[in-house]
This record gives structure tokens, sequence and C-alpha cells, in this order.
């Protein structure tokens, strides 16, 4: 393959220019401009917060449902989709309407966790999401693993589907469900998950 040479000429410098003191004085003046226009960028934290984009992918939090329970039915979606393995969930059999399952014990290890969202892409009823927290120092490493007990905000509501029932029913007629009149209709059912 022919080798290609591209010839750059040196520019000329005129007699001011061979000196070098105009470019000098050049930068000085840019100095000396930001100098006399400084604005403070630094943060005071921990006293003031920096504002976050509303995008911010911070520590994790689970919303609570109209009973303040947590919404996960310990689906285990979330600890398959996670890549650094970073979540580990062990559930217990659950006798709510609808729900086969809950989480014994949810905990993420920020030891691990790259803050990626896989998780809450993967939760099929809005019970795990990315909060705007991001305070994670801990004086050893058994306090970066987080448990649910962490995770749960029940100030924060969701309207998804809470249960696999009617999830699962959704998902079959094709659609998610986003409609509470819907979701009250189908807990009327006996339970099973028998399709209409
Ligand atoms: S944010 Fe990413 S790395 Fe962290 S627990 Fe979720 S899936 Fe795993
Ligand atoms: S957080 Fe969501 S995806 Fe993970 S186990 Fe609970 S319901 Fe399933």
């Amino acid at each position: 393959m022919a080798i290609k040479i591209k010839k750059i000429e040196q520019p000329e410098l005129n007699f001011w220019e061979n000196f070098y003191f105009p470019q000098i004085f050049g930068g000085l003046w840019i100095t000396l401009k930001h100098i006399l226009n400084f604005k403070p960028i630094t943060v005071q934290y921990p006293e003031e917060v920096k504002e976050l984009p509303e995008n911010f992918r911070g520590l994790h939090i689970m919303p609570g449902d109209d009973d303040g329970e947590i919404r996960c039915v310990a689906c285990k979606l979330c600890e398959v989709a996670c890549p650094t393995q970073a979540i580990s969930i062990v559930a217990e059999a659950a006798d709510d309407y609808g729900i086969e399952r809950r989480p014994k014990v949810y905990n993420i290890d920020f030891m691990r966790c790259v803050f990626c969202g896989f998780c809450v892409e993967a939760c099929p009823c809005d019970a795990l999401r990315m909060g705007m927290k991001y305070e994670l120092a801990s004086y050893n490493r058994a306090g970066l693993v987080h448990t649910k007990e962490v995770f749960f905000e029940p100030n924060v509501k969701s309207n998804a589907p809470r249960d696999n029932a009617n999830f699962l029913y959704k998902m079959q007629k094709g659609e998610i469900l986003d409609d509470m009149e819907e979701v009250a209709k189908i807990k009327d059912l006996d339970g099973t998950y028998s399709q209409k």
C-alpha cells in the first residue's frame, strides 16, 4: 500500500513574532480576563448540594404501593439482568392476593454495582428505581451491602401493577397495565391466573 505524505510548511514569523512577546502578552491578557470575570464553580459540600440532572442514576429506591408495602414480587429478573451479580434475593411464599412470592432478603452490594440501571429496566412491576442519593461512604464493607429496608421509600408511590398475576394477565393480552380501574377489576377475580 502506498504511503501518503502530507508536507506542512513551517509558517513564516514576522519581525515582532520572532520576539514571542505578542503571544506572551496575548496569553496573559486572556488569563487576566478570566481573573476579572471570576465566578466560583466549587460547591461547598455538604452544606451545599449540587443540583443533579433528572436522569441521574443514584442509589436505588423501592417505591411503595397503596398498602404501604414494597412492590417487589421476588421474580429475580433484576438479579438475572445485573451484569455484576450485585443483587441477591431470597424469596419467601406470600399469601397476599395474586402474589406468589415476596423477598425475604433483597440486597444490593454496592462494591459491585456500577449504577447501569439494567435492574430497573428489567423489573416488571416498578418495584425498583434509581434514586437521587449518592452518599455511599462506609467504614467497612458490610456497610456497602444495602437491604430492602434501606431501599424502601413508602412516600414514593407507583401506579404500575404490583403483582405477577396482573402483570402476566396484561402481558398475555399484549399490553402493559397502567390503569388502576383495570387493576381493580382483575383483583375481583378468584386469584387464579386464568385468562379472560
Ligand atoms: S444498577 Fe446495574 S450493576 Fe447496579 S444492581 Fe442494578 S443492574 Fe446491577
Ligand atoms: S425488584 Fe422487580 S425485578 Fe427485582 S425481584 Fe423485585 S419485582 Fe422482580
